[in-house]
């Protein structure tokens, strides 16, 4: 079992070795402790940017190593492969989120500043979007920014924010113009994480993917230099819908990955454990089973490569986008229950890898959009 979509491809071969010997020795020996705390340690990141696994795709005027799309999200998906969901989706935000937004909305400076130490791991990014009053309906957050002489001044609260912990700055959305109804007037902010009226709040207890730090955030009249605005003033939703084609693949390949992992546990399982004198592969409710499942995931894993080809030529639309989230998360969700009653009680335990696989999954049909906008999104088009 591979979760490669291009088995062929050589460079990505090697990439998926290079990242199964770093969570063989970096991630595997602490991984458990870490899900107990509740965060893995700052220095990962460091360790990550050393081994060459951030921001690959950034080009190497930033310091990147100018990959292709492919082979920047193969990392996640490896780490998730592995069963180290807490530190795919980390990375995930800040090499396939944070760092795009800069390198497509950001001006020379901002590059210049950020993107070369987001790839050695000396800066961790975040994106904060969501409220407590303001998730899906994101038209509706009330994180004001008011300009002055000097600058910007963000007051608001976020919550969910994933890196939220570790993070040096973080993209902050605010609206910028209260007056004007809809998408329009809101802008995004780099805010520094060591500046006055900053502060973070609880790192926030999971029902999986426990070592991800998820955190409140609160602005106090944080003042920043009219240099922190990515992007257009009043323009955040056009940069944020512009984005999220790739946020949204990036979800998708990694719930593939998930499924490849699942399956790979599960048929070795079903195929050594034994009831009423036989193997539990050998019932045909598991045959069945089983071979629904992977019919799932090879669907999925084509439609994957498609929204793959699709991104490479410019050509990935939101709509498609959501097609493939919805699809791929909804599949992962549902093979981690069905996988998870192959194991029975077994399944249930925290020292059988399948049960943090199906802890680390329900999150994907709700994060990067939920199962239900998703829908909304494909309908809208199909409607238009
Ligand atoms: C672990 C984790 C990490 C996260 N990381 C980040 C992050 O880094 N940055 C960030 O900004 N956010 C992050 N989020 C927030 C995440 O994106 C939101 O939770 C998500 O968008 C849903 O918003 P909500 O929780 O407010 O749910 P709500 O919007 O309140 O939705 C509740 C329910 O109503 C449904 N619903 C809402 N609107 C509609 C509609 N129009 N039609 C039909 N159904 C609808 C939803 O589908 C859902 O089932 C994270 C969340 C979690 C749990």
């Amino acid at each position: 079992m591979n979760y490669s979509l291009n088995p062929d491809r050589e460079d990505l071969t090697l990439l998926q070795a290079t990242i199964e010997k770093f969570c063989e020795n970096e991630i595997a020996p602490h991984y458990e402790v870490w899900e107990e705390n509740g965060i893995f340690p700052r220095d990962l990141w460091n360790k990550l940017g050393a081994a060459g696994l951030l921001c690959i795709d950034i080009p190497e005027k930033y310091g990147g190593h100018e990959a292709d799309a492919e082979m920047a999200l193969t990392i996640p998906c490896g780490i998730t492969y592995a069963n180290f969901g807490s530190v795919a989706v980390g990375l995930s935000v800040h090499s396939d989120i944070v760092a795009h937004y800069i390198l497509n909305k950001g001006t020379e400076d901002q590059k210049l500043h950020f993107l070369p130490k987001m790839v050695t791991g000396e800066l961790v990014g975040a994106i904060a979007m969501t409220e407590p009053g303001a998730g899906s309906d994101l038209q509706g957050i009330q994180t004001r920014a008011k300009k002055n002489k000097d600058g910007w001044v963000i007051s608001g609260a976020k919550t969910f924010i994933t890196n939220g912990q570790h993070a040096d700055f973080v993209i902050t959305a605010a609206k910028t113009n209260p007056d004007v109804k809809g998408s329009s007037g809101v802008s995004l902010f780099l805010v520094n994480t060591s500046v006055d009226g900053f502060s973070r709040g609880r790192n926030l207890e999971k029902l999986g993917l426990h070592s991800s730090d998820t955190s409140e955030l609160f602005f106090d009249e944080v003042l920043v230099p009219h240099s922190a605005v990515l992007g257009e003033v009043d323009q955040g939703f056009i940069t944020l819908m512009t984005e999220l084609p790739r946020e949204r693949l990036a979800l998708a390949l990694n719930a593939v990955a998930a499924m490849d992992f699942m399956m790979g546990i599960t048929k070795e399982y079903v195929s050594e454990r034994k009831a009423f004198g036989q193997q539990i592969a050998e019932f045909q409710n598991t045959r069945f089973k089983m071979a629904k499942l992977q019919t799932q995931l090879r669907l999925n894993r084509a439609l994957m490569k498609e929204c793959l080809e699709l991104f490479a030529e410019g050509k990935l639309d939101a709509a498609t986008a959501s097609m493939a989230k919805f699809s791929a998360s909804e599949a992962q969700c549902h093979m981690a229950d069905e996988c998870l009653q192959l194991f029975g009680g077994y399944g249930y335990m925290k020292e059988y890898p399948i049960s943090r696989a199906y802890a680390d999954a329900r999150i994907q049909k709700i994060y990067g959009g939920t199962s239900e906008i998703m829908l909304e999104l494909v309908a809208r088009d199909l409607f238009s």
